[in-house]
């Protein structure tokens, strides 16, 4: 395992860094760091991204009536982050010799912040230790504009959808072992509503680290009173999420405020908390959506840490494995989340969704796949994470979903790893590796893989 993956990593790492990108596109993005103006569908202009701890007010990026934007140049493709720009990897995490499962992701903002968003199972830690190291020591450095030296093992946020092995399961390796520093916190729906749906010892590990060594990083989105113990002897129901209503989570100060709560990634990008445990956030008030259980593993899944990252026109929706089938044992929390975030999502959806739970049909209902895609012909993307464990994904019902109607334009169903006896479409590719996306011109447009798209919002 660590042999395959020092090859992968030096397979990777063969060419140099490339000389660093000119971000000619930063002034141009209607909700970036420029202040530029966006003009709402009423008419009215309401600032962009650059207060800090305001509401970005989205009804009128459906209609992009900023600034006039030059012709859509993607440039060549990168081989790494540059500043200025948004990258994401969604990390290929390969069954290896036993069944391993495993589904996490490393964010980079424009200015180099890192948040690691979920982490694999148990035997995954290598992978994302890896990944991190790699961003630090070779990318993200003041060499190639970024603004200083980061330790090899530096992340700025960590966010965990929910309490499932395959999720959270690296945690306690990562901050014991050759540890993560954490400079911000770690982002998780709190314990609540913890039951059979979790993976005990996985939870009970993570929970005594948030309790113990990382109680000052230990962002909890949730309460109950009393809390869960890390034992998981209690269900310990929540009575809220006032996480979800802090604003920037960096900062104290905004708190009373009010104001839905993000993570800022430099230059006006943020991560937009939509929803946990169920709950969603519309407006300034957290709404609790349909109740239900927490033994069966959908019900935890209902339970993820849903996230909007903007930058620029750009969007990016994740929710870890949020349910939506609505059958018995699988809450329909897709569309309840949806709805209560449709003004934020506006018309026009997101330029690349991540595809819930493996791309397993318990999710990806069509109300979440009509918000996050509307059919409109435009070129959206729909990425998951999945290794050969994952038998059945992606499951044929999950790419009709997206893919019928010619949803995705000109876009792809992009996956890790297609798993055995997966469903099939001539718009499914199988990256059997780290999977990328970077934007270009401050979101303007962005790459994925080996193609360019503009963004929907241009
Ligand atoms: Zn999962």
């Amino acid at each position: 395992m660590r042999l395959l993956l020092c090859a992968l990593v030096a397979s990777l790492c063969a060419c140099p860094p490339p000389p660093v990108m000119v971000d000619a596109g930063v002034s141009n993005s209607g909700g970036g760091a420029a202040g530029g103006a966006v003009v709402t569908a009423g008419g009215s202009a309401s600032a962009g991204g650059a207060s800090g701890g305001g509401t970005v007010v989205d009804a009128g990026n459906e209609v992009d009536a900023g600034a006039p934007k030059g012709p859509f140049d993607a440039g060549v493709a990168p081989t790494g982050p540059v500043r200025g720009e948004l990258t994401y990897w969604q990390l290929d995490l390969p069954v290896g010799v036993i069944p391993k499962t495993g589904e996490a992701g490393v964010l980079v903002g424009p200015d180099g912040t890192i948040v690691v968003i979920d982490v694999g199972n148990s035997n995954h830690d290598d992978e994302v230790r890896a990944a991190v190291r790699e961003l630090n020591t070779q990318w993200l450095t003041p060499a190639r504009g970024y603004p200083r030296t980061r330790a090899p093992l530096e992340i700025d946020w960590l966010i965990l959808t929910h309490f499932h092995a395959d999720h959270i399961g690296a945690f306690e390796a990562l901050v014991t072992t050759d540890p993560l520093t954490v400079t911000g916190g770690v982002v998780y729906r709190g314990f609540v509503d913890v039951g059979g749906g979790t993976n005990a010892s996985d939870f009970t590990a993570m929970c005594n680290k948030l309790r113990g060594p990382l109680t000052s990083k230990n962002v909890a989105l949730c309460t109950a009173a009393p809390e869960s113990v890390c034992t998981i002897s209690t269900r310990a129901p929540a009575t809220g999420c006032p996480g979800l209503l802090r604003g920037d989570l960096s900062r104290a100060d905004d708190d009373a405020a009010m104001e839905p709560s993000f993570i800022s990634l430099g230059d006006g990008a943020r991560i937009e908390l939509l929803g946990a445990n169920g709950y969603a956030v519309q407006g300034r008030t957290v709404m609790a959506g349909p109740s239900f259980g927490v033994t069966d593993t959908n019900e935890e899944n209902g339970r993820s840490v849903v996230g909007l990252v903007r930058h620029g026109a750009f969007r990016f929706l994740f929710a870890g494995d949020l349910s939506g089938s609505g059958a018995a044992t699988e809450p329909d929390v897709e569309s309840f989340i949806a709805s209560s975030n449709a003004a934020t999502l506006g018309t026009l959806g997101v330029d690349i969704a991540h595809a819930n739970h493996h791309a397993r049909k318990t999710s990806s209902n069509m109300n979440w796949v009509q918000a996050a895609a509307p059919l409109d012909g435009k070129a959206r993307n729909v990425i998951a994470g999945i290794n050969t464990a994952y038998v059945n994904s992606p499951h044929q019902e999950t790419l009709d979903a997206w893919l019928t109607g010619n949803r995705l334009g000109d876009g792809r169903f992009v996956v890790t790893k297609r798993a055995p006896a997966a469903g099939t479409s001539s718009l499914l590719v199988d990256v059997n590796g780290r999977l990328v996306f970077q934007t270009v011109q401050g979101g303007d447009g962005y790459w994925l893989q080996s193609r360019a798209f503009p963004s929907v919002r241009r």
